[in-house]
């Protein structure tokens, strides 16, 4: 039995002179849920496609729940996969939509209604798809990639143009299945959508492969910031290098005084800053978000 559902070493695709996914590597134990992530145009869709057996590498390799990626027809039966927003008929309902999916695929049909339950849409099931708002849609999308019952499933932004609400749907829907021991694999340009339910992180820059590992491992290099304002204006680099000299590097931005250092220390910096005779109008511990160290980290400022 494999224990990874994806492995890819050295992946690349090359269009023209352009590497659109360069000697990319990474792993996706099974069992867990992999955001995929980075800026559009990054490589995630050019690299799902790979996957999928849609399109071929131009270099390297990869195996798909332990079989490799140029015989897909040996674990297509057991992936599902949203790429680039589903297709429907407009005319049908949701559920006539999966019944032909379904008939197309050789896939049970009698599971139609508990799939739409399990995404939501069982009281909309008989309605017409052209009047399904765009959440509904990416849902019933899920849906479709769920058919096969599959160990794996691929999601190619599926939160894409969602409000809040929808994307707190599709999360909740993912964490369910994948506690239930379906392998998700699911990109987003946006970390912040996914970083909560992703086991792991998978992040794209310009076809590279910038990070690969614990979603916990990043949220590691987090530095939590206290930012402090001075009452009096006049007392903020003197607070700033109360701080340096405690041995914390900090700088100064829009007039209020940053310095490096965890939440506890704030208390300290209080006590100096009174000590000081310096009077604080505000004082808050800041982590960042992944999103930010993400940037930090990239330089990347899409
Ligand atoms: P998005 O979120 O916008 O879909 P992405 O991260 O999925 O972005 P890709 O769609 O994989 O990125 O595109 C990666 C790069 O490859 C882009 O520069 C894109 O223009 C290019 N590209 C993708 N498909 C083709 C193609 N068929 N022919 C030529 N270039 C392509």
């Amino acid at each position: 039995m494999p224990t990874l559902a994806i492995s890819v070493k050295d992946l690349s695709k090359k269009y023209g002179e352009r590497m659109a996914v360069s000697h990319a590597n990474f792993e996706v134990p099974l069992g867990t849920v992999c955001g995929f992530v980075g800026p559009n145009g990054s490589g995630k869709t050019t690299t799902m496609r790979m996957l999928l057996g849609l399109i071929s590498p131009t270099g390297g390799s990869g195996t798909i729940l332990g079989e490799p990626i140029n015989h897909p027809e040996r674990y297509l039966s057991r992936v599902g996969a949203m790429i680039e927003g589903p297709a429907f008929y407009p005319a049908l309902s949701g559920a006539e939509n999966l019944r032909v999916l379904a008939t197309l695929g050789g896939f049970d049909t009698d599971q139609i209604q508990a799939l739409l339950d399990r995404v939501g849409l069982g009281d909309r099931a008989n309605s017409k798809y052209k009047t399904y708002s765009l959440g509904m849609k990416q849902r019933l999308g899920i849906a479709a990639a769920l058919l096969p019952n599959p160990q794996l499933l691929m999601l190619d932004e599926p939160t894409n143009g969602l409000d809040p609400a929808g994307i707190q749907e599709i999360r909740e829907l993912l964490k369910t299945l994948a506690t239930e021991g379906t392998t998700v694999f699911i990109s987003s340009h946006l970390l912040s959508e996914i970083e909560m339910i992703s086991d792991s992180l998978v992040m794209l820059r310009k076809g590279k492969v910038i990070f690969a590992g614990k979603t916990q491992d990043l949220l590691m290099r987090q530095q939590p910031v206290i930012i402090a304002k001075c009452a009096d204006p006049q007392d903020t680099l003197k607070l700033l290098s109360l701080g340096q000299g405690a041995g914390h590097d900090g700088s100064v931005i829009d007039g209020a005084v940053h310095i490096l250092a965890s939440a506890e220390w704030a208390a300290t910096l209080n006590k100096l800053a009174f000590d000081a005779g310096i009077t604080l109008s505000q004082l808050s511990p800041v982590l960042p978000s992944l999103e930010e160290t993400f940037f930090e980290m990239t330089g990347d400022d899409e």
